[in-house]
């Protein structure tokens, strides 16, 4: 059966139900049909939890994803089937990859989330309320050039682009305003995809809708032209943002296929943003159970670095334990297999490759917060190749155990689950990697030599002019952003395993105030992703009793 067939002959039970299971009264929610509601916040319960975080990550990831939404589903039913009050927290699926390439991100066989073709397709608005807001500021950035340009802002350097939550490559640079005086002041510009939007990153940080306004006023929408920035806040314009984001800003309540309460909530890129959902939900899921399962986006160099150095500082809790995901496939095809040849037994491919597995766990360590693999099987696994990795994580000290979920759902979960329990308890000192108050150069030095592996971090020349602006604009000592290919630790996506000696090329750096950060970019991350020869939108349809099929 497909994941969708799975997800469709399951009995999902009312929201009502799954929002009484933590506390909460149907005052308390706002119901959007009847398997899916937004969480009303402030939270008017106030509940004891035992507030345990649990943070999924993964090793460099295949192109198809390693498993990390389908093991932290999983994992959340183990926990419930244990009668442990869990909650899992995960991002929001965005169109692009759903009708493109690599599908939804609502886990995959017995360990979904549902309704899944609602939450792949629009979910509750939040992805569209986004867009909106993010073209209105488009908008009255171009309008206020068009009534007098009173900020003096150089149409050259205007960096707010349009976005739209579909890949489309034909968007990336347009030119706009073309057609004379009344048509508006023409200029290049370009689309980025919704979930790299500045405004994702801020709303999946916000602390609150103060909070919320306060960061979209801080942000730089382009410069004059003596190079000052202008900001949201100049254009008097964040209120109106923000209040077009009242409702995404709530968190978004539904279950996974055994019926344990998931909020779904936010979904920035994990390369040029920090790839985590919104500090919001994961609050919340903290405040309504014991037990909170989330996960970061691609492997720990770039999601999980950025949970533990961008998120855990607004946040203002640690996670309590890190399971790292690891396929065979994907340790294999690090230690030189093809692609194509994955579903056949390799231990010295497996030998080789599971360096990059190594890498990650003593990577994670250092945040001293207590680090357990979790093997997402596959089918073609072999005993020898699940024990090969057992074994060599045992000689770190550290436990990998075998998980079966996408097959057995929470039941493939239950040794994960009870480790966990007992590492979640275990006296753990967490420890920042970086001072937040040294330099930004500081920071990617300690990055690329403590998580990636590297020696060394060059900067282009434009980079190098950019960090003499941000010192002379009071920029520098913001924390660090780095975007970078999720397959290899290097910059280089064909250096796999676990490289060392290399360095990291900065490129450029883009300034994102509103979210607090400052993104590094190396190599060429695309911001609007282009659609695949067979996209997946070709295998999708719907019947006349509006049954949707194909969805993955
Ligand atoms: P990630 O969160 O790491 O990107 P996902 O959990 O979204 O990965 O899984 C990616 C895809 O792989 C999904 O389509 C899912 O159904 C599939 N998948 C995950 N685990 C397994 C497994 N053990 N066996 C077969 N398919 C799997």
């Amino acid at each position: 059966m497909t994941d969708i067939e799975i997800a469709q002959n399951v009995k999902m039970n009312k929201i009502t139900q799954i929002a009484d299971q933590l506390g909460l009264s149907e005052d308390d929610i706002e119901q959007y049909g009847s398997y899916k509601a937004k969480i009303k916040l402030p939270l008017r319960v106030n509940k004891e939890t035992k507030r345990k975080l649990i943070l999924v990550t993964s090793i460099n990831p295949t192109p198809a994803g390693e498993g990390k939404s389908t093991v932290t589903i999983g994992l959340g039913d183990a926990l419930s089937l244990l009668k442990k009050r869990a909650i899992v927290a995960l991002r929001e699926p965005s169109l692009g990859p759903v009708m493109g390439m690599k599908g939804g991100a609502t886990g995959g066989g017995y360990a979904q989330v549902v309704p899944m073709e609602d939450i792949n397709l629009h979910f509750t608005g939040d992805m569209h309320a986004l867009t909106a807001a993010n073209n209105t500021l488009a908008a009255l950035i171009d309008n206020h050039m068009q009534q007098g340009n009173a900020l003096g802002i150089d149409e050259r350097r205007i960096v707010w682009k349009r976005t739209l939550d579909i890949n489309d490559r034909a968007l990336r640079n347009v030119v706009i305003g073309l057609g004379g005086p009344t048509q508006g002041v023409p200029r290049e510009d370009g689309f980025d995809i919704t979930v790299a939007s500045e405004l994702m990153a801020i709303l999946c940080l916000a602390k609150n809708l103060h909070d919320l306004k306060a960061r979209i006023n801080r942000i730089v929408i382009g410069y004059t032209r003596d190079r000052q920035p202008v900001t949201v806040a100049d254009l008097k314009v964040g209120g109106a943002i923000a209040a077009l984001l009242k409702d995404a800003i709530k968190p978004n309540l539904v279950q996974t296929l055994g019926h344990t309460p998931a909020i779904i909530h936010g979904g920035p890129f994990a390369n040029i943003a920090h790839g985590c959902n919104s500090v919001l939900a994961t609050q919340t899921a903290l405040n309504l159970a014991d037990y909170t399962i989330t996960e970061a986006g691609f492997g720990a160099d770039l999601g999980a670095e950025k949970f533990l150095d961008i998120k855990v500082p607004v946040l203002k809790k640690r996670p309590d334990t890190i399971v790292i995901v690891a396929t065979v496939k994907a340790l294999k095809l690090n230690g030189g297999q093809n692609l194509a040849d994955l579903a056949e037994e390799d231990l010295s491919a497996l030998e080789k490759g599971i360096s990059n597995l190594l890498h990650h766990i003593k990577s994670m360590q250092q945040y001293g917060v207590p680090v357990v693999v979790a093997i997402n099987r596959f089918t073609q696994d072999t005993e020898q190749e699940i024990n090969y990795i057992k074994e060599t994580c045992a000689k770190l000290g550290v436990q990998a155990i075998d998980t079966d979920v996408w097959a057995k759902g929470g039941n493939g979960a239950l040794d994960l689950a009870k480790v966990v329990l007992k590492t979640v308890e275990q006296p753990s000192q967490f420890k920042i990697l970086y001072d937040q108050d040294s330099d930004l150069t500081d920071k990617i030095k300690t990055i690329v030599t403590k998580i990636y592996g590297g020696a060394h971090v060059s900067y282009s020349k434009k980079a190098s002019n950019q960090l003499k602006r941000f010192k002379k604009l009071g920029w520098d000592k913001l924390p660090v952003c780095m975007a970078k290919t999720q397959y290899s630790l290097s910059d280089d996506a064909k250096l796999l395993g676990a490289p060392h000696d290399f360095t990291i090329h900065v490129k450029s750096f883009v300034p994102k105030l509103g979210a607090g950060f400052i993104v590094a970019m190396t190599g060429n991350v695309l911001t609007m992703p282009g659609l695949p020869k067979h996209p997946a939108a070709m295998d999708i349809d719907i019947n006349d009793d509006g049954k949707i099929s194909g969805l993955f």
